[in-house]
């Protein structure tokens, strides 16, 4: 692909979306000595502000919701950033190298960064669009969720992903009575391991979440007409023709990249804009970072796509390099990933195939435990992976020693006498 020359003060880069990828670079780029002109967009109306915290404590608490900014007030003005807020992107016009915003502003650019990360997938099923039924993504879906968990008895959560199950223990933590529907057979089957599955599946029912595995979701039906709120939820029906009442659904199924405007404007795209090893499209001028980029993982050997608020950041940080110029090669930051639900706190290192070699360590009946995944080829195992549940400590090793390639065997993983923690320090501090 052509080299671009670094970024100098006559140059103008503009960013789409506001999120933790466009942001960080915003910083990233003033911080690296950028001086030139900077418009940044984002069709949300709402200052940027952090989304894990959307399906953890901003709707476990009472109270007004208020939201976690990401960078602190002044922050844009201070860095001299044109910041568009409530204002869509709505076409690439590439041969002229301009964007062409919602309100028919055309602003040139001479790099241009999609940062417009991902949006949640629906069911598709009747009744989705009823009051009370929520898919959580922005703020404005958290503050729906949290209005509608406020005095409820009973939520339905749609989906055993992440989002669905933090959103169970928040609700659980509010004294709701919570249901989880998934189709799969365990929770976070793409994400983790079955002994991490089973754990939460456990931990979750202890806490009085009810687990409805193997289930579909076939539509949502309303109160009856004349009760004053026809068009709200009242119950979730099931494939197998169950009907569970629900005073407010949550649905986190999964999301899918914010590809529309890359794929008009002609740039390679599949799941996720299509970007190299320095984030660049197909087309030199514009990059991509965050949820929305698809890029070639030196951790998995193959292109992936990852939703995680790592990711969205590291990648901020290399595209600001790749643009002045001082990125020492291609994007290669160790992958990783926490989640918090209720008291439990998953964090994950690496990323791991299904048919990984895994081994455990520490005492699942205890409740902090970590599950290692190894690569094997032949006599060799190779560390690719590290689950942790309420083990903080084997998640920094875990950083620590597959952020450095540093290798251990499977037997030293799972024995509770090898001090991992020394032996992770012999390898260079992560990012
Ligand atoms: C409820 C929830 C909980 C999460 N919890 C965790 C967690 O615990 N840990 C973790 O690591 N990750 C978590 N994530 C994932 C993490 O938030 C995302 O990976 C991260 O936000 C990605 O950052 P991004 O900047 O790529 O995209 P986003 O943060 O999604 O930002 C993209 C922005 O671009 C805007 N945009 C899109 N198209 C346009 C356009 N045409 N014009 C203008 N603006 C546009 C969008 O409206 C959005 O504001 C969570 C996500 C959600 C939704």
């Amino acid at each position: 692909m052509a080299q671009q020359p670094p970024l100098g003060p006559a140059d103008s880069v503009v960013v789409v979306g506001a999120g933790h990828a466009g942001v960080q670079l915003v910083d990233s780029l003033r911080a690296g000595g950028y001086a030139g002109a900077i418009t940044l967009l984002s069709r949300e109306s709402a200052r940027p502000y952090q989304r894990p915290p959307l399906s953890k404590d901003f709707i476990a608490a009472s109270g007004a919701p208020e939201a976690l900014p990401l960078r602190g007030e002044g922050f844009f003005d201070d860095a001299g950033v044109r910041a568009l807020w409530g204002v869509a992107a709505e076409r690439i016009d590439p041969e002229a190298r301009q964007l062409v915003a919602d309100t028919g502003e055309r602003i040139a650019y001479s790099a241009l960064v999609l940062a417009t990360g991902a949006d949640n997938r629906r069911l598709g099923v009747p009744g989705e669009d009823l009051a009370g039924v929520v898919s959580l993504r922005t703020l404005e879906d958290a503050a729906r969720a949290r209005a509608g968990l406020e005095g409820a008895r009973r939520a339905v959560v749609v989906g055993a992903g992440f989002v669905g199950l933090e959103v169970a223990a928040a609700a659980r933590a509010r004294g709701v009575d919570v249901t989880v529907v998934a189709p799969t057979e365990r929770p976070l089957r793409r994400s983790v391991s079955p002994a991490v599955s089973a754990f939460l599946a456990e931990r979750h029912a202890l806490d009085g979440v009810r687990l409805e595995l193997g289930t579909a979701v076939a539509g949502f039906l309303p109160r009856p007409a004349g009760s004053g709120s026809g068009d709200r939820v009242a119950s979730v029906m099931t494939a197998d023709g169950r009907e569970l009442p629900a005073d407010v659904v949550v649905v986190g199924v999964g999301a899918f990249p914010a590809v529309g405007l890359a794929a008009a404007a002609g740039l390679a795209v599949g799941d996720g804009v299509t970007v190299d090893g320095g984030l660049r499209t197909s087309d030199p001028h514009i990059l991509a970072i965050g949820d929305c980029a698809s890029f070639p993982s030196a951790h998995a050997g193959r292109r992936v796509r990852l939703e995680s608020v790592q990711n969205a950041t590291d990648q901020a940080r290399h595209a600001a390099a790749v643009l002045l110029g001082a990125a020492a090669g291609p994007y290669a930051e160790l992958p990783w990933f926490w989640s918090h639900q209720g008291p439990t706190k998953v964090q994950i290192a690496g990323l791991s195939r299904s048919d990984a070699h895994r081994v455990v360590r520490g005492d699942r009946a205890s409740g902090k435990f970590s599950v290692f995944a190894f690569d094997v080829t032949g006599a060799e195992a190779r560390l690719v992976a590290v689950e942790s549940v309420n083990s903080p400590t084997d998640h920094l090793a875990a950083r620590r020693l597959l952020g450095a390639g540093r290798q251990l065997t499977p037997d030293d993983a799972a024995d509770p006498a090898f001090d991992l923690k020394a032996y992770s320090r012999a390898a260079p501090v992560p990012a």
